[in-house]
């Protein structure tokens, strides 16, 4: 069914692992009223016309998003990896179930999956009351595509220091975070193909484990994407003053930010 479907992306978390403003820091960015400079650990929802909608990630800041943005039925969430900041807001799941009465099926990556089950060990135990855990069902995937509410996902393990992170391409929309690069011949298949891609740049300077702005922004001119939105930012980076160092159809998400897309 990919081709032309209309979906709304929503970015529910536009922050690094810390969150923005971070804990004890009183820079400017830290400090500032500004709303967009609020920014929770990155995640991202699909909304489909149909009103279905599938979450990637669920970060520690899930259950404010999911509150922000009224989401009240929610029934697939794909998970990028399983570092804390992409992953610990699982236990918020559980409200879910509450009103819609059917578990959550979370697809969790081939080289995740042990480290899943191992962190939320008290999901996948029998405890004879449903209350305290989340009810879901978990669906491993590896490189093949899948599908989930009619889209096909095309997953892709990408190099993230000691770990792996799963990108997902559905239709000509891709979401990539925390990712340190994308191989050639990935981005020679993406090429041309790809209208909207959000991904990670975390800052301008050099990181050992992420693709950094520069980076992000060399991959999207390689691929050749219409509209790229950089997510994943630290308080080092202040739209005010940076985003004139991005080109044309480049901008810096924020939390709440919505771009129609067709999948
Ligand atoms: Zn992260
Ligand atoms: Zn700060
Ligand atoms: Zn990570």
């Amino acid at each position: 069914m990919s081709g032309n479907q209309p979906a709304t992306v929503t970015i529910l978390g536009s922050g690094t692992s810390t969150g923005v403003p971070v804990i004890g820091c009183s820079c400017v960015v830290c400090r500032s009223p500004d709303s967009r400079l609020k920014r929770t650990r990155a995640a991202l929802m699909l909304t489909l016309a149909s009103g279905e909608r599938l979450v990637i990630d669920t970060g520690p800041d899930f259950r404010q998003q999911m509150l922000r943005e009224s989401v009240a039925q929610l029934e697939h969430v794909l998970y990028t990896h399983v570092h804390a900041d992409h992953c610990h807001g699982f236990d918020d799941l559980r409200a879910f179930y509450f009103h819609q009465r059917r578990p959550v099926t979370c697809y969790v990556g081939r080289p995740h999956l042990e480290d899943f089950r191992t962190r939320f060990a008290y999901a996948f135990q029998e405890t004879g009351y449903s209350g305290t855990k989340p009810q879901v069902v978990l669906q491993e995937f590896g490189e093949a595509p899948f599908t989930v509410l009619g889209l096909t996902v095309e997953p892709i393990f990408l190099e993230h220091g000691h770990t792996q992170t799963a990108a997902f391409r559905i239709g000509r929309f891709v979401y990539a975070t925390d990712f340190k690069r994308i191989p050639p011949e990935v981005v020679e298949r993406w090429r041309g193909q790809v209208d909207t891609m959000v991904a990670s740049g975390i800052h301008f300077g050099a990181h050992p484990t992420h693709s950094n702005i520069p980076e992000t922004l060399a991959l999207f001119k390689k691929i050749q994407v219409n509209r790229g939105i950089i997510t994943h930012l630290t308080h080092e980076v202040d739209p005010a003053r940076d985003t004139a160092r991005l080109p044309d159809g480049v901008v810096f998400a924020h939390d709440g930010m919505q771009v129609d897309v067709l999948l």
